[in-house]
């Protein structure tokens, strides 16, 4: 059977192309280009995420995120992801839009008329929107270079893949509503310090509780009721908290020796701060994630 969609002869193509953006074009890109899309797909822990973020102007006006069924590539995503967004640039009204991809991969598959179902359907759309004489145009855009559209696509496909809602916004809040940040204020001493780790880390289940404090610890979930006592294994009393697994907990001390040497630095509440800093950020977080499992497991009983 024919596909649905299929490519019109050659001599009614439209000829497809791509710019590039990396740190040197990107404002040109951005002044000439109100209304831009940006896309990303991710694939972390084998669950899969595309995502899109609207801007116009200096302002995302729209987050978009998709979950896929985990035995999708990142390059299905990021074609996924292409095709909504052209989709997009075609009915918002705007004459012109700017749809910015760092999956030069996908953006060939399109361009040079790859047969795959969605870079068929990509080319239709965009044969129909120059039809209309809408100029949608494409980018190749430089991953991780700081390129601000980008990085939020980025991190919009993460949570996208991890179900995640609105991670950015949570941290928003904890430190909007103020007092109640608790743990997460001893890792992050601001807002902006938290975006700025926040954006580097796969956030998984596991770093997730450890920076929050909310999850399978005593403490939080005898708050909640679902344990009668918030202590911890060590010692009767001693609530079995995040900052007492991490910096106190004498079940851990070979752990935490281990890594202090590896660190160069005592586990002080002072110095979790630092302890996510670029350096020291992998080997900490294993070391959390690997109590994080001990102890979610004791307390899944
Ligand atoms: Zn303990």
């Amino acid at each position: 059977m024919a596909p649905a969609i299929e490519d019109p002869h050659p001599a009614e193509q439209v000829e497809l192309g791509f710019g590039l953006v990396d740190e040197d074009t990107y404002a040109d890109v951005v002044d000439s280009h109100v209304h831009r899309v940006y896309t990303d797909g991710s694939k972390i822990e084998g669950r899969v995420g595309a995502a899109l973020s609207v801007w116009k102007g200096e302002a995302e006006t729209k987050a978009i995120k998709l979950a896929l069924p985990p035995y999708c590539t990142v390059y299905q995503a990021e074609l996924l992801a292409l095709k909504r967004a052209v989709d997009i640039a075609c009915k918002s009204g705007a004459a012109k839009v700017g749809v910015l991809s760092d999956s030069r991969s996908a953006l060939q598959a399109v361009t040079l008329s790859s047969p795959h179902p969605l870079a068929v359907q990509t080319r239709a759309a965009l044969r129909k929107a120059a039809l209309q004489r809408r100029e949608v145009s494409l980018f190749w855009i430089k991953a991780h270079a700081g390129l601000k559209g980008n990085e939020r696509a980025d991190e919009l496909a993460k949570e996208a893949a991890l179900g995640l809602r609105d991670t950015i916004s949570e941290w928003d809040r904890r430190y909007d509503v103020g007092g109640t940040a608790g743990v997460t204020k001893l890792f992050f001493p601001s807002a902006a310090a938290a975006y700025k780790v926040v954006r580097k880390i796969d956030i998984t289940h596991h770093t997730t509780q450890v920076l929050t404090g909310h999850g399978g610890f005593a403490f939080y979930l005898n708050r909640f009721k679902l344990k009668d006592n918030p202590s911890c294994l060590c010692q009767p009393g001693v609530e079995e908290t995040v900052p007492h697994l991490l910096l106190e907990c004498p079940i851990f001390a070979k752990n935490r020796y281990a890594i202090e040497q590896k660190l160069g630095m005592a586990m002080t509440g002072e110095n979790l701060p630092s302890a996510l800093g670029d350096k020291c950020r992998d080997a900490f977080l294993q070391y959390c994630r690997n109590i994080v499992v001990v102890v979610n497991q004791r307390n899944s009983v």
